[in-house]
């Protein structure tokens, strides 16, 4: 049977509820007293200090759908069926209460009774070393040795950072030979999207610490974390996450911003699915109160929010677009966030300036550097110079990587280390004449002037920091 998006998430946190789990709503996407981590990246994150013991959660079993936001799939986006920079993921967490056994059943459970899904389609990992797991799997659940696959500590062994970790299993969904690659050994764990990862459940069975070391905590913790657009692309049977039905309806709206039909080019394909993954990333991260700006999350959302509204130009959409499609997102997620609905003019309100300023300088900067790229080209240089790059930052707007992307398109590489050197002798620039004018509006930004009630209180972090603009 095919479910949708919606209702998906409600038949797991239900399932869970009625495992005992405490049902939470999402998280913000902005940590909480957290150094460690610029963007919430899974349901376990906001969860941390319950998992450490730092706090005490509201109860010893819960469950949340969490919105999470992965800037290292970037490079995913739009080419794997699978990644987008933001997602949802459900997510059952057990704080010293039950372990690997019931985490084990009740996915089981979820998968083939509640869901349907037939066996001979699933495959599970497990850890190298985790007999218990594997013994689990066959013994308790019979799923048979040849569908269970030992995996390395890349893959399962779970850790963000510094925080609880440990040993995980994953549950695969095989879509059949019709998305496998040309490898003879494609088989659960290959790159392609034949065999998807869809659920994680990791058994956490140690802190790491800052300095690195593995401290058995007393009372092991469940975290699973399964996205919630793949269990869709499971359930519904279609190609990949846009074309799932919530993100199917924004991917269909950017086609007709542009006048152009999905699946005619798979150039122009690789733009849709960029445009429609970003746009739901700047949505929630400004329905979380992150505002653009040049460093940390902000410049995140600004880069997001940016090379969207390149591909756009692109794939031909004239006037600005992003926050008219941010509607779509709202109408599609408001059920589970309804934050987007109570924060829709503001939302609005900051994607629009946003995308003015960029549209001020974006087709000056993009004719100066086509120009740059074909003198480099004329002299034989394979580089973009480190000033180029930099001049197209300071004074269009062009976060770096959308530079070294464009770059990378006509097979030149930009010259990072002169770009960091111009950076910081503007630093010292901008130092000096602060020094000599008695400089007061260093936090002004256009962004200030919004009187909206709501604001970022994201001040900066020491560890994540961005020195410079690139990620
Ligand atoms: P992959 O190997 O496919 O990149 P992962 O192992 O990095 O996934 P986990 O960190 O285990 O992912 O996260 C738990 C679950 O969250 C995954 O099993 C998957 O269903 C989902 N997930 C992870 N990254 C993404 C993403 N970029 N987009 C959508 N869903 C994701
Ligand atoms: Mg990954
Ligand atoms: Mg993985
Ligand atoms: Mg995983």
């Amino acid at each position: 049977k095919s479910y949708g998006v919606n209702e998906l998430r409600d038949m797991y946190l239900k399932f869970f509820e009625g495992k005992g789990h405490l049902r939470a709503n999402s998280f913000p996407l902005v940590p909480k007293n957290d150094k460690s981590l610029l963007l919430v990246n899974s349901g376990m994150a906001p969860l941390k200090p319950y998992f450490t013991g730092q706090e005490v959660p509201p109860s010893k079993r819960m469950t949340t759908c969490q919105k999470c936001i992965r800037t290292g799939d970037i490079e995913n986006v739009g080419k794997t069926a699978r990644h987008g920079t933001f997602f949802e993921m459900l997510g059952n967490f057990s704080f010293g209460d039950y372990f690997k056994k019931e985490a084990i059943a009740w996915a089981w459970e979820f998968f083939t009774e509640v869901l349907q899904v037939p066996k001979e389609r699933l495959y599970v990992s497990v850890y190298e070393e985790d007999d218990e797991a594997e013994q689990i799997w066959h013994q308790q659940e019979k799923v048979p040795m040849d569908r269970i696959v030992r995996m390395g500590k890349a893959d399962n062994f779970w850790e963000h950072g510094a925080g609880p970790c440990g040993p995980c299993s994953e549950i695969y969904f095989d879509r059949g030979p019709k998305y496998g690659c040309d490898s003879p050994d494609c088989f659960v764990g290959c790159d392609c999207d034949r065999f998807v990862e869809v659920w994680n459940l990791v058994f956490t069975q140690f802190e790491k610490t800052e300095d690195g070391r593995y401290v058995p905590l007393d009372n092991p913790n469940i975290d699973t974390g399964m996205g919630l657009e793949r269990l869709a692309v499971m359930m519904q049977d279609v190609d990949s996450i846009f074309d799932v039905d919530t993100i199917r309806t924004l991917r269909d709206a950017v086609c007709a911003k542009a006048g152009v039909a999905y699946h005619q080019d798979p150039k122009t394909d690789i733009s849709i699915r960029l445009i429609t993954d970003h746009i739901r990333s700047v949505t929630f991260m400004t329905s979380d109160g992150i505002l653009p700006s040049n460093e940390g999350r902000g410049y995140v959302l600004r880069r997001l929010l940016r090379r969207a509204a390149r591909h756009g130009r692109l794939i031909g959409i004239k006037d600005n677009f992003i926050a008219s499609l941010s509607q779509v997102v709202i109408q599609t997620s408001k059920d589970g966030y309804p934050e987007l609905e109570e924060k829709r003019d503001y939302i609005l309100k900051v994607l629009t300036m946003e995308e003015d300023r960029f549209s001020e300088t974006i087709d000056q900067g993009l004719s100066i550097l086509k120009s740059h790229i074909e003198e480099q080209k004329a002299a034989g240089a394979g580089l973009l110079t480190g000033s180029q790059a930099f001049k197209l930052y300071d004074t269009f707007g062009f976060p770096t990587d959308l530079t070294v992307e464009i770059a990378e398109e006509s097979g030149l590489t930009v010259d990072m280390e002169g770009f960091r050197q111009e950076m910081e002798a503007q630093r010292v620039r901008a130092r000096e004449a602060r020094a000599e004018s008695n400089y007061m509006g260093s936090k002004e930004t256009v962004y200030n002037q919004l009187d909206v009630g709501m604001q970022s209180d994201f001040v900066g972090y020491a560890s994540e920091h961005h020195q410079s603009p690139v990620l």
